[in-house]
């Protein structure tokens, strides 16, 4: 072990390093210390700097034949079943949990989509219901019923939202409670493979922290940091941008997905929304800095507006833009490089709904060495 190195371990326990601070990193850190792991999250600067902190966060399997695979429908269903366990061990996080439905309605005259979407939700045992305008205010507050087509729209009871800077912060205490270190503001840190397998990582400072294995859940970064070890993970992550407005009297309650844009409540009374369109014009400059013009944000508030209750003025207080992880196949990749000995990663779309039980599963892999069957679907290894 070189002079400057730290030994984090206790001889008996699993010593694993996992590196990223946002939701996926926290929570399969928070498992694994429960499971008497001897852990340390290293981060390049603060908790959810990354996609975690500029995330709508609804949390669903909202979607028609040939959306996902049945796997990963099943996982997100296992996703949103562990936020409920979630919300009942804590209940203080009522303000920042909230399963208050989802509804959603398509573009006027383009709902045979949308028709199929229902069907097969109904099939799949997935809670769905199909409203005509007058009857949204009977199941959820504070929509423009003349927002939504002749049509009608879908609304999933079962559905919900989270705020991710609060759950990450609920699991970071978790994780101190049960001994694991937290270190935040490392820089770039990467991975040390010796003899072929992962040893450690080392901090942007050269300071190398020896481990039984490493878990990378860097975002948007895995398929870059892989590729050095000759692993290919498929890579479709887009730019995101996410706007939020001050704190303001909505009754929103649900998470609308609207043809234009996407809304929710925030725990500060303030909502918060994205949509692809948006996302689309912001412009990123070759150093890697972001430009959004002020029409995006204006656009994207009118939206909004258009579809709450009584037409409020929107303004912005503030946006996040970044990149949003999404595997090359839109399929979570979660689990251990078979290149690399040592080495876990977790990379996905929809990291929200899948925090919890994404954590829950690696978390077990790592400790029992044993590879568990609901993420067979999902090895890094598909990608050839
Ligand atoms: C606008 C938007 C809307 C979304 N909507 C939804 C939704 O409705 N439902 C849903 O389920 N999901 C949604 N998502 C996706 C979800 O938010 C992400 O999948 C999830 O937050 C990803 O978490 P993560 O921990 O993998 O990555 P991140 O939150 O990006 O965390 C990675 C962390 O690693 C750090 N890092 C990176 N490289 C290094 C390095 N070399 N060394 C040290 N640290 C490093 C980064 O700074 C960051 O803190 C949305 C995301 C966005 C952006």
């Amino acid at each position: 072990m070189p002079a400057s190195s730290v030994s984090f371990s206790s001889p008996s326990s699993h010593r694993v390093a996992v590196v990223g601070g946002g939701v996926l990193g926290v929570s399969t850190a928070a498992q694994l210390a429960r499971r008497g792991a001897d852990v340390v999250l290293v981060t390049d600067s603060e908790l959810t700097a990354g996609a975690s902190g500029r995330s709508l966060s609804w949390l669903n399997s909202f979607g028609g034949p040939g959306v996902r695979s049945s796997a990963y429908h099943e996982l997100r269903l296992l996703g949103i079943d562990r936020y409920r366990t979630f919300a009942h061990r804590v209940p203080s996080s009522s303000g920042y949990l909230r399963f208050d439905g989802g509804l959603t309605w398509a573009p006027p005259g383009d709902t045979e989509q949308h028709r199929s979407a229902f069907a097969h939700m109904r099939r799949c045992g997935y809670d769905a219901v199909w409203l005509n305008r007058d009857e949204v205010a009977d199941w959820t507050p504070g929509v423009d019923p003349a927002a939504i087509p002749d049509e009608g729209a879908i609304f999933n009871p079962g559905e919900g939202w989270v705020d991710l800077t609060a759950l990450v912060r609920q699991l970071a205490t978790d994780l101190t409670a049960t001994g694991g270190r937290i270190v935040t503001g490392a820089g770039t840190v990467s991975v040390v493979v010796e003899g072929g397998r992962a040893t450690a990582v080392r901090t942007a400072a050269g300071e190398r922290i020896y481990v039984d294995t490493v878990l990378l859940a860097t975002g948007a970064a895995v398929p870059r940091m892989v590729q050095e070890y000759g692993v290919t993970i498929e890579d479709a992550t887009p730019v995101a941008l996410l706007v939020r407005t001050p704190p303001m009297s909505t009754t929103l309650r649900a998470v609308l997905n609207t043809p234009r844009v996407a809304v929710r409540p925030a725990p500060d009374g303030s909502l918060v929304m994205d949509s692809d369109a948006a996302a689309d014009t912001v412009i990123t400059h070759p150093d890697g800095t972001y430009e959004v013009k002020d029409s995006t944000v204006e656009g994207l508030l009118h939206e909004a507006s258009s579809v709450l209750a009584g037409n409020p003025e929107l303004t912005a207080a503030s946006y996040g833009v970044g990149p949003k992880p999404i595997p090359g196949d839109g399929e979570p990749v979660l689990g251990g490089l078979e290149e690399v000995p040592g080495l876990f990663v977790a990379f996905t779309h929809s990291g929200a709904t899948l925090a919890l039980i994404a954590g829950e599963l690696l978390a077990d892999e790592i400790i029992t060495g044993v590879r568990h069957p609901l993420l067979s679907a999902f090895r890094p290894g598909r990608f050839g």
